[in-house]
């Protein structure tokens, strides 16, 4: 049997373990100490931010920013449709109603003139969304100016989830620092790991500072225990922390490898009948974190889960693109608005193995099983 090729693995480095084992040489094995200060500095250097607060996953990192933000139970908030659901649950965590906007065909981001009509309609009615959460998919920016701009009108927060762009870039600066608060995520999945973790960053000191109170149940300054608000247990571990300083050395290898992987899919397989690769859009750089393509089966012979089956049975792991949330059961009484586009992605999208640490062999592997379904068309 063919050894299974993932869709998107861990890729340690060579520093990783150092940072660990100092972490046990100094017993700081705690959600504090040396390695969470210094991955927090670090990351704010690399994606160009002032403050930043390393939290135990990206879910809980928009769950606090939401929080921060003051988004309470009966508030709505605005999200892209398309997305992880991780993107929306903490909307409703907080007692809050998702509305979903669809994406534009150039980015597969939220679109601009859908958010600003969506906007001018709520303010007329005199019900304007708590905050906006602009999600950056599968590495690419979205078209963040005209979104911003909107948002600066009626004073409603930008959050960016930038959970799976790190490294991506708008206009040559980092997606996730634009909003007043952006959230990364370090699962095992992301581009790098600490095998789980995440980071909130805001250019707001106080933000930063109230996100780390909450992070760490809400104590306040006392020598008792003494609480006046409510609280989460969400800091990441020290060991953890160590962990993700090793990957963000390693960061710009990883972005050239998992660009690299769209480069040689696209060179084989861009030029077959009905096969289309995600653009990348002219304002900035995309890590390509997963290479997407879409595929029109009348022209390419195959429909997306014919082809994503015939490489399962293969050992190649491919994926949908992510289901719409607006289609999802959980949120079927949620609002939405328009949703075509996001539908058009999932229905056609697939993600293929992407991980900076696939082999030529192994992408060699994948681009000849397309290959061949695409000779033994169906019709
Ligand atoms: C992975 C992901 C998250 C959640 O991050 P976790 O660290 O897994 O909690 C949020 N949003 C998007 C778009 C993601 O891909």
């Amino acid at each position: 049997m063919a050894k299974p090729i993932l869709l998107s693995t861990p890729h340690i480095g060579d520093r990783e373990l150092e940072f660990v084992k100092e972490a046990f040489d100094t017993n700081w094995i705690a959600p504090v100490g040396p390695h969470v200060d210094a991955f927090e500095q670090e990351f704010c250097q690399v994606v160009g931010t002032s403050y930043a607060a390393a939290v135990s996953s990206g879910t809980a990192a928009l769950h606090l920013a939401l929080k921060l933000v003051g988004v309470q139970a009966g508030d709505e908030v605005f999200c892209s449709t398309l997305t992880f659901i991780a993107s929306a649950n903490p909307i409703t965590y907080l007692g809050a109603k998702p509305i979903f906007i669809d994406s534009d065909r150039t980015t597969w981001n939220m679109n601009p003139e859908l958010l600003r009509e969506s906007l001018d309609k709520k303010a007329k009615i005199g019900k304007l969304p708590k905050a906006v959460i602009l999600v950056h998919l599968y590495g690419q920016s979205a078209d963040i100016d005209p979104i911003l701009e909107a948002c600066d009108q009626y004073e409603i927060p930008l959050i960016e989830d930038a959970a799976e762009s790190l490294g991506a870039t708008y206009k040559g600066k980092s997606t996730g620092t634009f909003g007043k608060i952006g959230i990364f995520s370090f699962n095992g999945n992301k581009i790098i790991t600490t095998s789980g973790g995440g980071m909130l960053v805001s250019h707001d000191r106080e933000l930063m500072e109230k996100a780390r109170f909450l992070a760490t149940q809400a104590r306040d300054r006392a020598p008792h225990y003494q609480h006046s608000e409510i609280g989460y247990n969400y800091r990441l571990s020290n060991i953890l922390a160590g962990i993700g300083r090793g990957q963000l050395q390693v960061l710009e290898d990883r972005i050239n490898a998992r660009r690299h992987n769209f480069e040689v899919y696209q060179q084989a397989l861009g030029n077959l009948p009905g096969i289309e690769f995600m653009p990348e859009a002219n304002f900035g750089r995309a890590t390509r974190w997963l290479t997407c393509l879409t595929i029109n089966s009348q022209t390419f012979g195959a429909d997306r889960e014919q082809i994503r089956l015939a490489l399962a049975k293969q050992q190649i792991e491919a994926r949908p693109v992510w289901k719409p949330l607006h289609l999802q059961p959980v949120f079927a009484n949620c609002d939405y608005v328009d949703g075509v586009v996001a539908e058009y992605l999932f229905n056609h999208g697939l993600c293929l193995p992407s991980g900076s640490n696939l082999i030529k062999e192994e992408l060699e592997r994948v681009i000849s099983q397309i290959l061949e379904i695409h000779q033994q068309r169906t019709y």
